[in-house]
């Protein structure tokens, strides 16, 4: 391999550059920008100042060029990490990773100038970069979940995995006054990698603040804004689902229709923010009664559409009494209880679509309204 290092040292800084700016301008685009975009754009600004100094070798005195350079490409490692650490919301570890940083330059100082040794100095520089680099893999190992945080985790245990070896080989291959800079094949695999690999970093980190935009945009589609529960039309696509799947295998299924009685009297005595209240918590009750398949939306103002799959009549109707039970109650002494009329239908051989069953259950629910309400009532 014979790689000008000089070269592949600018090529790299100059990827850094416009990866550094396209994410701080995603940052700037977003009006509710994600956490972390911040850190993980100033990190690749941090190590093209580590490679515009390592650019300067030979016109720079040796102090700047390997506190300054290694000084920087530490923080830009860091400041990686410290993104992560914003993304999943947790505190930033400022006095550790100072202190960290701190030792490192003094290490490097004694075995420049006190004792010159450039093997020591690989593997102070090296090793100190490669902990920055676990604690970082070590976060996404614990928090991350998808593809983006995998894929982010993977290179930075190569990039990790290639500082140690580079930390180890420097007692082999290089000599206590080997200049920087010498072509040697471990330091062009170790630097073609580590500048390879930033820019991988950064392209993972992109990827983990789109998947959580994606995310975001995908609870605001799907969930309804004031009770968390699904929107309408998410609930019934999983209708259109369950009807598929009754249609192809006959599995069936069953609706619970929820109105709450005299609703308006509850916005009337105490105010709506009140009604909200109450509407947010008898969904959160609700959902709290249903298994992991069931799916629980907002149909309409103050009704809810609970969708029951595999469900029979009987196991549907023991579920309806089950959240007629457990809507009712007031969540604090100083808050109105609100009692709920059920309408329950489970699809038949006889039926069009969906909303012939759908018909069936607003019927049972009319039933138990019109028998005097706070029950529950099937076809
Ligand atoms: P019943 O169902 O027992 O016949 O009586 P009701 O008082 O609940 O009657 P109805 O269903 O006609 O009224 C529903 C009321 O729910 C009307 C509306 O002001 C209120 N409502 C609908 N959506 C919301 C909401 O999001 N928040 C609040 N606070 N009130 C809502
Ligand atoms: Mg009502
Ligand atoms: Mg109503």
């Amino acid at each position: 391999m014979d790689f000008d290092l000089r070269t592949l040292n600018a090529m790299s800084g100059l990827l850094n550059v416009a990866m550094g700016l396209v994410l701080f301008g995603m940052r700037r685009s977003l009006r509710q920008p994600v956490g972390g975009m911040g850190w993980w754009g100033l990190a690749p600004l941090l190590c093209l100042g580590a490679t515009v100094l390592y650019g300067l070798d030979g016109h720079l005195p040796a102090g700047a060029l390997v506190l300054g350079a290694n000084g920087l490409l530490l923080a830009g490692a860091v400041s990686f990490y410290f993104g992560s650490l914003d993304y999943y919301g947790q505190r930033l570890p400022w006095a550790r990773q100072l202190l960290l940083g701190v030792a490192m330059l003094a290490a490097l100082a004694c075995f420049l100038w006190l004792w010159p040794d450039y093997r020591l100095r690989v593997a102070i520089f090296t090793s100190t970069l490669a902990s920055a680099i676990f604690a970082h893999a070590h976060l996404l190992w614990q928090r991350g979940r998808g593809f983006a945080a995998r894929f982010t985790l993977s290179v930075l245990l190569v990039q990790g995995l290639v500082l140690v070896v580079r930390a180890v080989g420097a007692f082999w291959v290089d000599g206590a006054a080997t200049p920087r800079f010498a072509a040697s094949p471990l330091q062009t695999v170790y630097l073609a990698t580590f500048s390879f690999s930033l820019t991988l970093v950064c392209i993972g980190v992109l990827l983990m603040a789109s998947e959580q935009l994606r995310s975001r945009f995908e609870q605001l589609a799907t969930r309804d804004t004031l009770t968390g529960v699904l929107s309408r039309h998410a609930i019934f696509q999983e209708g259109a689902y369950a009807w598929a799947r009754w249609q192809q295998e006959g599995t069936p299924f069953s609706l619970l229709l929820l109105d709450l009685d005299h609703f308006k009297r509850i916005n009337d005595t105490w105010g709506h923010p009140m009604g909200d209240q109450v509407l947010r918590d008898v969904a959160r009750r609700c959902a709290a009664q249903l298994r992991g398949a069931d799916r629980l939306g907002r149909y309409g103002g103050e009704e809810l559409l609970a969708l029951l799959p595999g469900a029979d009549a009987g196991s549907a109707l023991a579920t309806a009494k089950r959240l007629h039970q457990a809507a009712g109650l007031p969540s604090r002494a100083d808050h109105p209880g609100c009692s709920v009329s059920l309408g329950v239908a489970t699809v038949q051989a006889g039926d069009a679509d969906l909303q012939d069953l759908l018909a069936r259950a607003d019927r049972q629910l009319y039933r138990a309204k019109h028998q005097g309400r706070d029950q529950v009532c099937a076809a």
